[in-house]
């Protein structure tokens, strides 16, 4: 699935570093990893849209275990209402870039990174050069907005980029992986984006930090599978959990037959 591995007759100990023997050995010592699948997990590129709630613990455990190239979106700065969720984020960094703060806890976590910063936000007008600017192998849904995220969706359906979505309000949050050719996309579940009325209010904007944390790592952890090769993804699913009642629910989702995105 990674056309960035190693064949099977190089010597391990030649491509990484004994320090890196080490940071990853855990990984390394999981079958469904092995040597070859962390040479695979460095030699990888995400890109992360969004360095908030959701971007937070995509990024640090992405980073943590050793995707080689990490690319961060976001316009905003960091903000005091921030940092109950978006642990990338520390006290010291309020009024500073989200993208340089999230590069700079990235690297003293794992200097093996390569941390693309693009402070701006996602349009139509410059969505696909940052996804073709290094050619990255998986895309993160991690904002907080209908417009991005169909953005998203149709730019990666187009160019033929697997990415994870998810979404999260109040206590409940939601996550689906879109493979291309196998299964449906964002839109095909989703249709369109709901009309803008007016501003959320108060209650609407609440979020618990934890939600973002629970569905963040759970779309690091299909990043990591979709980059391995293994197991079942989220594809053709939407997973959606209720904190409240602590349910996880996996709901059959199917290609739509006049999808405008994929069909
Ligand atoms: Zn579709």
């Amino acid at each position: 699935m990674n056309k960035n591995g190693v064949g099977g007759g190089e010597c391990i100990s030649m491509i990484m570093t004994n320090e890196q023997l080490e940071r990853y050995s855990r990984n390394i010592i999981l079958k469904e990893v092995g040597a070859q699948g962390q040479i695979k997990l460095l030699n990888s590129k995400v890109l992360i849209v969004g360095t908030g709630g959701l971007g937070s613990p995509v990024a640090l455990y992405l980073a943590a275990a050793g995707i080689g190239t990490l690319g961060l979106v976001d316009p905003d700065m960091v903000d005091l209402s921030n940092l109950q969720r978006q642990i990338i984020h520390s006290s010291q960094d309020l009024g500073r870039p989200k993208v340089l703060s999230g590069k700079e806890t990235i690297n003293n976590l794992n200097p093996d990174v390569d941390v693309v910063t693009y402070q701006e936000g996602v349009s139509s007008d410059n969505i696909t050069d940052i996804i073709k600017d290094r050619d990255y192998d998986f895309v993160i849904d991690a904002t907080d907005n209908f417009t991005a995220k169909f953005l998203i969706n149709d730019t990666c359906v187009l160019l033929q980029k697997p990415f994870s979505h998810a979404g999260i309000s109040k206590l409940y949050g939601q996550t689906m992986t879109y493979v291309p050719g196998n299964g449906p996309c964002y839109r095909c579940v989703f249709l369109n984006p709901p009309p803008v009325i007016e501003p959320p209010d108060n209650d609407e904007k609440g979020v618990l930090g934890v939600i973002p944390g629970v569905i963040g790592t759970i779309q690091a952890t299909e990043t990591i599978k979709y980059l391995l090769g293994i197991g079942e993804l989220l594809t053709g699913k939407l997973l959606v959990f209720n904190a409240l009642d602590m349910e996880f629910r996996k709901v059959e989702i199917a290609t739509r037959i006049n999808c405008e995105a994929c069909r």
